[in-house]
């Protein structure tokens, strides 16, 4: 055999990826498999874990393929994987005993209402905001409704777990019960100050502490592979929630750098010196926790930000929505005065108002479906900025640039707009696959092939870089624009966060 190579499995929402990465830290192939999102008649999210297992064998197997094709051995596995997905499933037999609960999924709002008076413990114990996101609610709403999982529960035979666990249960196929901080610290079970599960926490949920993971670090040993072709013995070096993945990828390790990644959502990422006192605002969670420390971080997500470009195109009836968005925007060299806010779902950080609803404002005879089109990428920017602007003022620090990654990053113009309103670089990466990059880093760190952060980090990135060429006063303006524009949706009553 050749050169080693480390296989990323990068398990998403809508698709599973894997990534083959080399000594030099670069992807050398890449393949995907598609993955059905299950919709009830009551509107519940779902995904089925037996599919989530098959669409990682489909992607290992081609991996396997392909590294065989070229005489090259597979050293490791990685996983990067879609976060607070909540599955349930028997010890015994290992198989699911209901369909995964997605993080997309609001069935979880009620309990959480139920537990309002509960809300400021819960977030300064998780960093979190008591929303219908975090897998506790879920599982909760599992254990109370169904019963096959209220009787595993009591004859012990309980496991819950997010996807990195139930993969990791797959995959090593030993009884293995174990999930890595990042995942951990968004069930809203995890205490951030002492990274273990939460005693009060479990008991405000009803959740059976037995029946959770083993808590491990990002980068270490999980298990070897039992259960794909080609991959006996090859061990599971790194699990990591996809986000915290994506940080981790793009390279930079210090405290002060921020990523955004722009896919449906948007999510923030700031990494922090040390875990920040309560912040309303934002989200505390790990970044990462490897490399002989944990590192801590500010989040902030957005609800509707490529999904607002498509949703746009859509409701205009246009062909290929967002690239034809895109297109029409471009004829116009600014949005004229119009603010487009998408709360279609709310408004998440930072401003976290679930009864929030979306609005069109300052429209003028002479506008043209160009001028909304430009809003609606204008807005992804501003919604961003609002998010990189309240995680500078917690963390008490100036960001130098704001590092970017996801699909609606092709669009330079708004890579040039986020620039101009944040008045500072934005570096975008030119790797597709950050994720699954930063999972496999990790577990190259554990394989030794890289000694130290600064050594990934002397390895280089790969971006294009945005400066900011507004003047001051037309960002200033517009901006405030956009305030106005954020505080006329605003609704007296906030609800629970889908
Ligand atoms: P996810 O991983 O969340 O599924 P991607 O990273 O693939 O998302 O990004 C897809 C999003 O990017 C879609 O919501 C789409 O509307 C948006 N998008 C695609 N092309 C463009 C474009 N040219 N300009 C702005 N947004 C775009």
């Amino acid at each position: 055999m050749s050169a080693g190579l480390i296989l990323a499995i990068d398990q998403g929402t809508t698709n599973t990826k894997a990534l083959l990465v080399d000594r030099a830290g670069s992807p050398i192939f890449r393949t995907s498999s598609a993955l059905a999102i299950v919709t009830t008649p009551s509107g519940f999210v779902e995904q089925d874990p037996i599919a989530l297992w098959r669409s990682v064998q489909a992607v290992s197997a081609a991996a396997v393929q392909h590294a065989s094709s070229i005489g090259a051995g597979i050293e490791a596995l990685a996983i990067a994987n879609q976060r607070e997905t909540a599955i349930a499933w028997s010890a015994s037999t290992g198989e699911p005993l209901a369909n995964g609960v997605s993080w997309q999924c609001g069935r979880s709002a009620a309990i959480c209402e139920r537990l309002a008076s509960k809300s400021d413990l819960f977030r300064h114990r998780t960093g979190l905001p008591l929303a219908s996101l975090v897998s506790a609610g879920k599982w909760a709403w599992l254990i109370e409704n169904n019963p096959a999982i209220q009787k595993a529960r009591d004859r012990s035979d309980l496991r819950l777990g997010t996807v990195d666990s139930w993969l990791i249960s797959r995959l090593t196929g030993t009884g293995t019960h174990l999930t890595d901080l990042t995942n951990a610290s968004r069930t809203g079970l995890m205490n951030l100050e002492n990274l273990e599960w939460d005693p009060d926490l479990h008991q405000l949920f009803g959740i059976p502490v037995g029946a959770l993971p083993a808590l491990k670090v990002s980068a270490g040993q999980f298990g070897k592979c039992t259960n794909l072709p080609g991959l006996n013995n090859v061990p599971v070096l790194a699990a990591i929630g996809d986000s915290h993945a994506a940080m981790f990828g793009h390279g930079h390790f210090a405290a002060g750098a921020v990523k955004a990644t722009y896919g449906t959502g948007s999510s923030l990422m700031a990494l922090t010196p040390a875990l920040l006192p309560d912040t309303p605002s934002l989200a505390r969670t790990i970044a990462w926790s490897a490399v002989e420390s944990t590192q801590f971080a500010l989040e902030g997500n957005i609800p509707m930000a490529g999904s607002a470009v498509q949703w746009l195109g859509e409701f205009l009836n246009l062909n290929d929505p967002a690239a034809a968005i895109a297109e029409l925007a471009s004829s116009v060299g600014d949005a004229g005065g119009v603010y487009f806010v998408p709360a279609m779902l709310g408004l998440g950080a930072p401003h976290w108002d679930a009864n929030a609803r979306g609005s069109i404002s300052g429209l003028c005879r002479h506008h043209k479906p160009a001028y909304l089109a430009r809003a609606a990428l204008d807005a992804v920017a501003y919604q961003v900025a609002d998010v990189f602007f309240a995680m500078q003022s917690a963390a008490g620090m100036e960001f130098a640039a704001l590092l970017a990654d996801g699909g609606a990053t092709r669009n330079s113009s708004l890579m040039q707009f986020q620039a101009d309103i944040l008045g500072c670089p934005v570096l975008r990466s030119r790797n597709e696959e950050l994720s699954a990059i930063g999972a496999a880093w990790l577990a190259g760190i554990e394989l030794e092939w890289w000694k130290s952060l600064p050594e990934l980090e002397s390895m280089g990135q790969n971006v294009d870089r945005f400066e900011p060429r507004m003047k001051e006063g037309e960002r200033e303006a517009l901006y405030d624009g956009w305030k106005h524009a954020i505080a006329s949706v605003r609704s007296s009553e906030k609800g629970v966060q889908r």
